[in-house]
């Protein structure tokens, strides 16, 4: 009986529709229009569009089981890990920092369009370098293992990825002064938007959501950022303001002409959750001890992913720049040929 009670308390938690039931029971349907009510409504949106994906496979009869089983799998072991292992991360960085912020804000309209500036370029640099310093890609990676892209892969993260991001984004939005208030209203709608770019082409075949992709990242952009294609990898760091993309020269459209591929470049069984979920670590720790010296170990904790102590590199700025040069070679004779066609 407990059993059924802990996976309906689980069911109702993942939904996030337990503020909506106490509503509903209570009868106070005012504060649905408190700041709370208003999360408390828009919390369970994606749990129930992943539901609407799953079904809508279903009918179609697209569904295919390997799609969603490792992102539930992710789920279920992280949920178990974090019985045991819960830290609060966020509010430790704003106990510890919140003196040192350089002046104070409030919850002014500018100050939450300055917040949300800040936010986004803290979400830039921890996912940067969940990216580019391939203990950081340990953690992150499992976040792109899955092959293929619905609201599931949401779920899928490794289970100390997310203090990781916490300490960096909280860190830096405090120092710069965005206060708790303002980042917590700034949080819930980035991980609203950030899980609901995940959609897949199941639900929402054309993720560029029409003049949406001019202005904002949309889940075409984040479709090409989970891409191992050559052109896309290492590419659309951001989550809703795609600025700091613009600014340092990560943005990248999805081209129309170009298939994606999800997943990570090295060989994996994405059907083992061991790989999926400890695969990068075992390569690092693999890499170090065959590294010879302790300079070379080292290096292999903090270079890119790809990274050799042979100098034979396999990075994304490696491989992306092979690809490029390949792409421009197979171009020149193409030119030279029209060039000579126009002139016959
Ligand atoms: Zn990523
Ligand atoms: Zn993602």
């Amino acid at each position: 009986m407990e059993v059924i009670q802990t996976l309906f308390q689980e069911i109702i938690g993942f939904l996030g529709i337990s503020q909506l039931i106490e509503v509903c029971k209570t009868g106070n349907y005012k504060v649905l229009l408190t700041l709370n009510g208003i999360f408390s409504v828009i919390s369970p949106l994606v749990p129930f569009l992943l539901l609407l994906e799953i079904c809508r496979a279903i009918f179609y009869k697209k569904f295919k089981i390997e799609d969603y089983k490792m992102p539930f799998l992710i789920f279920v072991a992280n949920r178990f890990i974090s019985r045991f292992l819960s830290i609060a991360m966020v509010a430790f960085c704003i106990g510890l920092l919140e003196k040192y912020a350089l002046f104070n804000t409030s919850l002014k309209w500018y100050w939450f369009i300055y917040g949300y500036v800040i936010w986004e370029f803290s979400h830039f640099i921890y996912h940067y370098f969940g990216h580019k310093v391939r203990l950081f890609w340990c953690l992150h990676s499992t976040h792109h293992a899955p092959q293929t892209m619905n609201l599931s892969v949401t779920y899928a993260h490794f289970f100390l990825e997310a203090p990781y991001a916490d300490v960096i984004r909280t860190s830096i939005c405090i120092l710069m002064g965005v206060n708790p208030p303002l980042l917590f209203i700034i949080m819930f709608i980035d991980g609203t938007w950030g899980s609901f770019i995940h959609v897949g082409e199941n639900l929402i075949k054309d993720g560029r959501l029409g003049f949406l992709n001019k202005i904002i990242l949309t889940p075409s952009h984040h479709r090409v950022h989970h891409a191992k294609n050559p052109l896309y990898m290492d590419t659309n760091f951001c989550n809703l303001l795609n600025i700091w993309d613009k600014v340092f020269g990560t943005f990248q459209h999805e081209k129309r002409e170009m298939q994606i591929e999800y997943g990570i470049s090295r060989e994996m069984n994405p059907n083992s959750f061991l790989d999926v979920y400890f695969g990068e670590l075992y390569g690092l720790w693999k890499d170090m001890r065959h590294a010879p010296g302790i300079k070379n170990k080292l290096l292999y904790v903090v270079m890119p992913p790809g990274w050799s102590h042979t100098g034979d590199h396999k990075t994304a700025k490696v491989v992306k720049a092979a690809f490029l040069k390949e792409a421009q070679q197979a171009q020149q004779p193409a030119a030279i040929k029209q060039t000579a066609d126009q002139l016959i």
